[in-house]
């Protein structure tokens, strides 16, 4: 039986592991910034943890380390990654440069049981979820690609977050940790289908993190039929869910909706929108879709994506058109996975 990876931790879960182990509560401290801050992969390296630890830990556990196995860099920076885990399963992330920011997209889960009907990595279904480590080491593993700190990371590769909850969390607080990647709270972001109950949870974390919800049409019907997996969750059950989100917290939560030709941008479409956002605290961003090859689905023309632009905005909802990244590499979530392994 394989050994669990001490990379799935985070400080909590490591100032419990070295209570039950008799070890100081700093114990946790040192081990994080060995795996997260300088990157070892055998406890053999842990100089500050005694020997007799160092060999206890080592009998105990393993370090996960992704392997690199594909990476594709866009003519705009962009780089998209496949990792393959321990176990052979195979991730992707996104690092998004901008200015003296960086931004990393990484999966939650391998593959994906919502079946989104515009994605790649829906199509291929569900193979596991991911532990924390797992997604904790695509956002370093990123961070090492481009010698750069990461300012921005979104849990929205692969995967629905909430369908992977406590992982998910356990990553975010890797990732936020000042001794583990650093990155800040409101700088984090999980982007969910609309899993209500997963909301109201995250609503309750003592954190600044902050929620992208992929809503891509606010007509109960077009919904459902783009986003299967949430169906049990019907648009008013989110939008209740969302007005409590924002009472709890008081950051508005940001409405993603991806712009698709001739099903989610027509006139019906629009004014249902608008009629969802309205009385929201949100902040909608429209995405021009890339492409997926296969998909029966094409972008919406730039003259209807500025018509929902306007319309939100004379709404009063404010709205942001996403600038599109890494066109020319398989940037849509699943598809260098598809590509490479041909799933
Ligand atoms: S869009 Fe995201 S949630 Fe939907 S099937 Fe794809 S990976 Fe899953």
């Amino acid at each position: 039986m394989s050994l669990p990876d001490i990379a799935a931790y985070d400080r909590a879960g490591l100032e419990r592991l070295f209570s039950e182990m008799g070890e100081p509560r700093y114990r946790a401290r040192q081990v994080l910034r060995w795996l997260w801050v300088r990157g070892a992969s055998s406890f053999e390296e842990m100089t500050d943890l005694a020997a007799s630890l160092r060999q206890t830990l080592a009998e105990r556990f393993t370090i996960g380390r992704p392997e690199l196995v594909a990476r594709e860099v866009s003519s705009d920076g962009t780089r998209k990654y496949l990792w393959r885990l321990a176990d052979g399963a195979t991730v992707e992330s996104v690092g998004i440069p901008s200015g003296n920011r960086l931004t990393v997209c990484f999966s939650t889960q391998a593959g994906c049981a919502m079946g989104c009907a515009f994605c790649a990595t829906g199509a291929s279904g569900f193979t596991r979820n991911l532990s924390a480590g797992e997604m904790a080491a695509q956002v370093a593993g990123v961070a090492r690609d481009f010698s750069a700190r990461v300012s921005n990371a979104v849990a929205m590769g692969q995967g629905e977050p909430f369908a992977n909850y406590d992982a998910t969390l356990a990553a975010l607080r890797i990732l936020n940790d000042p001794d583990a990647l650093g990155i800040g709270a409101r700088h984090i972001t999980v982007s969910t289908c609309g899993i209500v109950p997963g909301i109201e949870r995250f609503a309750a974390e003592p954190e600044q993190f902050t929620l992208a919800v992929s809503l891509h049409s606010a007509v109960q019907t077009t919904r459902d039929r783009l986003m299967p997996g949430v169906r049990r969750y019907p648009l008013a059950a989110l939008k209740d869910a969302l007005l409590r989100y924002f009472a709890a917290t008081g950051r508005r939560p940001t409405l993603e909706v991806a712009l698709i030709s001739a099903v989610n941008d027509t006139d019906e479409e629009i004014d249902s929108l608008v009629a969802f956002c309205t009385g929201m605290p949100v902040h909608v961003n429209l995405i021009p879709m890339n492409p997926v090859e296969g998909s029966p689905f094409s972008r919406a023309s730039d003259e209807r994506v500025r018509k929902v632009l306007h319309a939100l905005s004379d709404a009063g909802i404010e709205t942001s058109v996403r600038a599109e990244r890494g066109a020319d590499i398989s940037a849509a979530c699943g598809q260098l996975r598809q590509r490479v392994s041909g799933a």
